[in-house]
């Protein structure tokens, strides 16, 4: 799959769900109204989907949500979707999750043959926890990561940085990550869907978090990849890496190379756009494979070439209407 642009399309991420057990404050208003079941894809539309789009080149597929793990059956699915890793077909299996549920799952999820996680965390401190994320517990969550690495998986840590709610807990975070053994992903709020207050008001340049972590920390610039848009620092006194995500102050569009399906089998082929392809309704009017493939094909044909997020000071409105949790990120 390649788009206008010459950019080869490798990298598929799928909410599987909508629905969460927290309810963190720039993801979600703590009143959210949910899909109702017969718009949300079965697993068995989910797993023809996403086998479709690995017959057509996907390499690297990431559940999300929503929080995945909560999705009943949801390691059916993972099971299911391992056989592309035996087959050589798929390179990667992955899932971004708040860790909650991890504790039950982290061994089968190894066993499926998930190698890596990334798991969000915004601070370490039980209260600030309690509050970010509104219905979360922090010792469940560390369960969930000691879990996750007595089954051998690699962690990353993805940390949401928030002017004056955890800005302090950056450089913790960092000492505990290097101690741990766990890559940081740094976070810059993104102005998605409606959460119930004013988030220009909590919105952290990552340009400063660097500047002043700089302070207390030698950061040398590295030039590792991981087909991501973050960009990466090697923390000597750790020997650990901080990677940085800025689509506010940093465009990451030349070198995109994935699309978002939703749990309702909507494609997104920009996280930062409306555009969108509705796979659901051509999945469940034909048994036809290739009436899928021609439908992405088309979808992919219509990649932009990039987003334009502004967090606007004058207005409290987000840049667009859906929540994170509907692309999962
Ligand atoms: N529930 C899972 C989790 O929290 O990891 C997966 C879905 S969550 C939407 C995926 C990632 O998006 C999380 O790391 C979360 O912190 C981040 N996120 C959610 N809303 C965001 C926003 N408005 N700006 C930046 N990151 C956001
Ligand atoms: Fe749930 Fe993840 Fe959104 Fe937090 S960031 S509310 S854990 S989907």
């Amino acid at each position: 799959m390649i788009d206008p642009f010459g950019r080869k399309v490798t990298y598929l991420r799928v909410s599987v769900t909508d629905r969460c057990d927290f309810r963190c404050v720039y993801c979600m208003a703590e009143t959210m109204t949910f899909l109702p079941k017969t718009e949300v894809l079965s697993l068995e539309e989910l797993d023809r989907l996403c086998s479709a789009f690995i017959a057509k080149g996907v390499r690297k597929l990431r559940l999300t949500g929503g929080e995945p793990l909560v999705r009943r059956g949801i390691m059916t699915l993972v099971e299911s979707l391992s056989r592309h890793l035996e087959s050589g077909a798929l390179d990667e299996l992955t899932l971004t999750t708040n860790g909650s549920q991890l504790d039950k799952h982290a061994q089968a999820l190894a066993a499926a043959g998930v190698r890596r996680v990334n798991i969000s965390l915004d601070t370490l401190d039980p209260g600030a926890f309690a509050e970010i994320t509104r219905w979360g517990d922090l010792s469940k969550v560390m369960r969930g990561i000691d879990a996750a690495e007595a089954a051998g998986l690699k962690i990353k840590i993805n940390m949401v940085a928030m002017k004056g709610v955890n800005e302090r807990d950056i450089s913790p975070m960092m000492a505990w990550c290097g101690e741990r053994g766990f890559d940081l992903t740094l976070i810059e709020t993104m102005p998605l869907g409606d959460i119930g207050g004013d988030r220009s008001l909590h919105y952290l340049p990552l340009s400063m978090v660097r500047a002043r972590l700089a302070q207390d920390w030698t950061l040398t610039d590295i030039d590792d990849r991981t087909g991501g848009p973050a960009r990466y620092v090697r923390i000597e006194e750790t020997g650990g890496r901080v990677g940085f995500i800025t689509p506010m102050t940093h465009n990451f569009c030349e070198s995109c190379n994935r699309v978002r399906l939703t749990c309702t089998g909507t494609l997104y082929m920009c996280l930062g756009q409306e555009d969108a392809a509705d796979l659901r309704s051509v999945l469940r009017s034909s048994e036809d494979d290739a009436v899928l493939a021609a439908a992405i094909d088309e979808a992919i044909s219509r990649k932009p070439k990039g987003h334009d997020f502004v967090i606007d000071r004058r207005s409290s409105k987000p840049a667009l209407a859906r929540h994170m949790s509907v692309t999962g990120g």
